[in-house]
């Protein structure tokens, strides 16, 4: 039976690569957006074009009756989700003495509460099929902290020891679960930083590089294989070396 993948916030960016990446290899997917309706459909064309079976579903991850919309669906679709790519995120750079209790809420219900509320809904069937990989993706700046992202840097930090005290609660389950810290990505998210700026991150990475969306896809990918089945718990850190722990 073919495999199936749930990725968050696939509409654009690294979640849409991630789907691309999965539907070559043969997978089902699960298209989820918010707000791109337009994207997540041109996404779901091409994702039919490489011969994958996909869905796309509407839904805010930090609503919990939507997200439990979202895996109805998806499981009456598929019968089952083998892994599930916690990616939707959102981002903001603000000094963290201006930051709202709007904003800090806000942050931490989609980044944090949409990871909780899937990983929810996904775990009874894993469990009972003693079999799955959840994939959450942080931020090297969960490991390091940013300034004027505080709260981001702070929802990234959750996100990864919800990793590890996961892991250690699933291992038994057969069920592994990791993060993945990227550093700079070519995405929206980073839309708004300057050529200058872009030319410092580049300097400031023994790489030298800004990674493209499919290059952190490619990690992703590598996470859900058979050949990684001894990884679990663990922070995969694909900055080129902007961050070395
Ligand atoms: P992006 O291009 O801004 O895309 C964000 C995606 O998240 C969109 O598909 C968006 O959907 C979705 N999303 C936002 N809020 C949502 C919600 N409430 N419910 C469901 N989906 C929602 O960002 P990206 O760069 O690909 O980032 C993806 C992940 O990587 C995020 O978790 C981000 O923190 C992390 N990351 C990014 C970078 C970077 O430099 N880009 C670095 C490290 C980590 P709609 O457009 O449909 O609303």
């Amino acid at each position: 039976m073919k495999r199936t993948v749930l990725i968050t916030g696939s509409s654009r960016g690294i979640g849409r690569a991630t789907a691309k990446k999965f539907a070559i290899e043969g997978y089902n997917v699960i298209i989820n957006y918010y707000k791109s309706k337009d994207k997540a459909y041109s996404l779901l064309e091409e994702v039919l074009s490489f011969g994958a079976n996909a869905i796309v579903v509407q839904g805010d991850v930090s609503d919990r009756k939507q997200v439990e919309e979202m895996f109805k669906k998806s499981y009456e679709k598929f019968g089952n989700i083998d892994v599930l790519v916690n990616n939707a995120g959102i981002a903001d750079m603000t000094l963290f003495t201006d930051v709202t209790k709007e904003q800090w809420q806000r942050m931490f219900d989609v980044n944090v509460n949409g990871m909780f509320n899937c990983c929810q809904c996904v775990l009874p069937k894993m469990i009972s099929e003693k079999s799955g990989r959840i994939i959450n993706i942080a931020s090297i700046w969960g490991l390091v902290g940013a300034s004027c992202e505080v709260h981001y840097s702070a929802t990234k930090g959750a996100i990864i020891s919800f990793t590890k005290a996961l892991a250690k609660e699933l291992g038994p389950s057969n069920i592994l679960v990791n993060a993945i810290a990227p550093g700079a990505v070519d995405t929206d998210m980073i839309g708004g930083v300057s050529e200058e700026i872009r030319e410092v991150l580049k300097e400031e990475t023994p790489l030298g590089v800004i990674a493209k969306p499919e290059e952190i896809a490619d990690v992703v990918y590598l996470l859900s294989t058979e050949e990684t089945k001894l990884i679990t718990g663990q922070v995969i850190n694909p900055s080129g070396g902007f961050v070395i722990v």
